[in-house]
């Protein structure tokens, strides 16, 4: 008798699903992979009141803690303060085959008054072109929700993007090196605002 329940259900799911019409608008699944830079003995650009890998990591923790649509996966190519590296990266990234990369990064200028967000996509990238749309669009989003001026979307070989078989961009939130945007940059509502800013953006994915 206990076997027969599970088999029962097993012929029941098989004939719903030959007469239930799947709804590939509602039902369609994105899987987005955040990747926070830098991790462990890798801080990228420090301060007196800040590195970018923890900076980056909160916010991508935030993300994740943020995105309540179950119809997007947010992935992590780390979750914790670890160092691992671009290749291990992008294995991660190109084994989840998600829909779109999102790399952020703080920025770092001896030219203490260069600020603002840039946008960086690779041409070697297979998606290149989608990710120029994509970056685009997630430059609007941010003039639009955030404070920090945002620059035009660049291009740049930076390894996570041109080996990612997905759309990729790559996001520096502002620069260490100057002290508005790294106030801005360590604040903790500034920092829900970005992720906020991400989250609203991949939610109207299609
Ligand atoms: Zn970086």
């Amino acid at each position: 008798m206990k076997k027969s329940i599970p088999l029962f259900l097993t012929c029941a799911a098989l004939v719903s699903f030959a007469f239930v019409k799947p709804d590939t608008k509602t039902t369609k699944q994105i899987n987005v992979v955040i990747d926070a830079g830098h991790g462990g003995t890798d801080f990228g650009a420090t301060s007196s009141s800040g590195t970018e890998k923890l900076i980056v990591e909160q916010i991508t923790t935030k993300i994740k803690f943020l995105n309540k649509n179950e119809n997007i996966v947010i992935h992590l190519t780390r979750n914790e303060d670890k160092y691992i590296s671009l290749s291990d990266r992008t294995a991660i990234i190109n084994n989840i085959k998600p829909d779109l990369v999102l790399s952020l990064h703080v920025n770092q200028s001896a030219n203490l008054a260069k600020s603002g967000m840039e946008f960086y996509v690779a041409n070697e990238s297979v998606a290149s072109e989608k990710s120029i749309l994509i970056a685009n669009a997630l430059r609007t989003k941010f003039s639009q929700n955030n404070t920090l001026k945002s620059s035009e979307v660049k291009k740049a070989p930076f390894f996570i993007l041109k080996k990612s078989v997905a759309p990729a961009v790559l996001v520096e939130l502002g620069y260490m090196s100057n002290l508005d945007d790294r106030e801005y940059l360590i604040n903790d509502l500034e920092q829900n605002k970005i992720a906020a800013t991400i989250v609203a953006f991949i939610s109207e994915l299609k």
